[in-house]
């Protein structure tokens, strides 16, 4: 929380939440301030993104509480009242004035409330959700992020060795973030083959990669059985990798194009050699959103019925949301709940994946790309709100190596893999290396002081002898801890 400004007498502000206002009032009392808040100095409406300004801690009545030298009892002091929508402020009550009080010791009560309610493991509501991503208390967000983080997996960081395969970039959709689509015919189309598709596999393989992460188009013309090939040629090439493979988009694409339910799809792509999906095509679920960026492709509800039958049938899936687009703060929690129902039901998720959005060569490219503060935010928010996700990653390809490391102090536990041959963003301008090595992101982990453990996509402990790695137990946070102190 800011403590710069002060008031007309030079006494500081403790509330340090209006320093972007005039003070323009009269000291009450020795120790109070009137304070008029010009329309000029309030954010825009709409304007809500995730740097969230004090202005919009105003939603709805907000109390600041704390105690200091002047006082040994708590003062609720009014900051100011703002309804819904409106975008003028009104005037009140507001600076507390005084000096050498440990500023620290100040957080707004809806945090406050929030905080108790993480570390006793209640559950955050929709509007708590809210509360936080109108905080702009990053520290007090990430804090509290860190301590459920720590709750499910101690000190460990964690990361794979895989590569990544698209096989094809043709698709029947455009959707307004894509960079990496093309069309049928254009020069930059390609379908890859059956020999291409092995060879990947085998060079996989031999770099030790135990995941091969299998996302593309939805081509026009290519069968069903295309995919589901895709999957047997891996599965001759390379038999030990785990194969994550086809949003939930393309799953639902594929029932369309077959006429087959969603059930026979997914239990043709296991008898393959399918081993569970990735979380892709999630976007953002509130139809405000997803009807401007993506209203082509499968709905929402279709995207969460993939899922839902894929956990029945006993696949472990992820989830991601694409953020920092024309999204707003309802938008993500209004996201995130729907996640969390789900889990609730099923109980199939193992990763959530909040992913920052690209610009570059995509139909939204007037938008900047979304800043560190709202990373981090997300990260923390996405922990908080997800209680029954087991992980939090901290996608290093779309938020570069060294926010994804700062990331594991704010909620994330996952660093993703070493990555080879990532398209989808680098498409869209990611800035960041097409892969990493094992040595580098053991190096980033043990920096941001957290312990390295290299899992594989179902979050077994990978042993790693010379050139070849075994899968182990499934990782138990506190059983491994006690491993570890032993
Ligand atoms: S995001 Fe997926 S479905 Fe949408 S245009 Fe790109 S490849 Fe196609």
């Amino acid at each position: 929380m800011s403590t710069r400004s002060t008031g007309l007498c030079g006494r500081l502000c403790l509330s340090g939440l209006f320093d972007r206002r005039v003070c323009a009032g009269a000291c009450l009392l020795g120790f109070f301030w009137v304070c008029f808040c010009p329309d000029e100095s309030v954010p825009p409406a709409g304007d809500d993104r995730g740097t969230a300004s004090a202005g919009q801690m105003g939603a709805r009545r907000q109390q600041i509480s704390f105690r200091g030298r002047l006082s040994r009892r708590s003062i609720p002091i009014k900051i100011f009242e703002r309804s819904e929508g409106d975008d003028v402020y009104g005037w009140g009550l507001t600076h507390f004035c005084c000096e050498g009080i440990d500023l620290g010791i100040i957080m707004s009560k809806t945090l406050a409330a929030i905080r108790e309610k993480v570390e006793a493991g209640v559950r955050l509501s929709f509007e708590d959700g809210l509360a936080l991503e109108e905080s702009n208390d990053l520290f007090a967000l990430g804090s509290m992020a860190n301590m459920v983080r720590e709750r499910l997996n101690r000190n460990f960081g964690y990361y794979n060795v895989n590569t990544h395969i698209n096989p094809t970039n043709v698709c029947v959709y455009k959707c307004d973030f894509c960079a990496f689509r093309a069309d049928l015919g254009e020069d930059r189309a390609y379908v890859m083959d059956q020999a291409q598709i092995e060879e990947r596999a085998r060079q996989a393989h031999a770099r030790g990669a135990t995941e091969l992460h299998i996302v593309g188009g939805l081509h026009h013309k290519l069968p069903f059985e295309y995919y589901v090939d895709v999957v047997k040629w891996i599965k001759s090439a390379a038999p030990e990798i785990h194969i994550k493979a086809y949003t939930a988009v393309e799953i639902e694409w594929f029932a369309k194009i077959s006429r087959k339910p969603l059930e026979t799809i997914l239990r043709e792509l296991m008898d393959a050699g399918l081993g569970s999906l990735p979380g892709g095509g999630a976007e953002i679920f509130h139809p405000e959103v997803r009807e401007q960026i993506c209203g082509a492709k499968a709905s929402t509800e279709r995207w969460l019925e993939v899922h839902r039958v894929a956990h029945k049938l006993g696949l472990r899936s992820n989830a991601t949301m694409l953020y920092g687009h024309i999204d707003r703060p309802r938008h993500r929690i209004d996201h995130l709940v729907r996640l969390r129902t789900l889990q609730d039901e099923t109980g199939g998720f193992q990763t959530f994946i909040p992913l920052a959005f690209h610009p570059d060569n995509s139909r939204m490219d007037e938008i900047p790309k979304p800043s560190g503060v709202m990373d981090l935010k997300v990260m923390a928010i996405s922990r908080l709100m997800l209680d029954n996700f087991e992980h939090i990653k901290a996608y290093w390809v779309m938020l570069g190596l060294k926010t994804a490391q700062v990331a594991l102090a704010f909620g994330a536990d996952d660093i993703d893999g070493t990555v080879v041959h990532e398209k989808i963003y680098h498409e869209a301008g990611a800035e960041t290396p097409q892969e990493v090595t094992v040595a580098e992101i053991q190096r980033l982990i043990a920096e941001a002081g957290r312990i390295p453990i290299e899992r594989d996509t179902l979050y077994h402990r990978v042993e790693r002898d010379g050139g070849s790695w075994t899968s182990r137990e499934h990782i138990d946070a506190a059983a491994l801890a006690g491993a570890v102190a032993g």
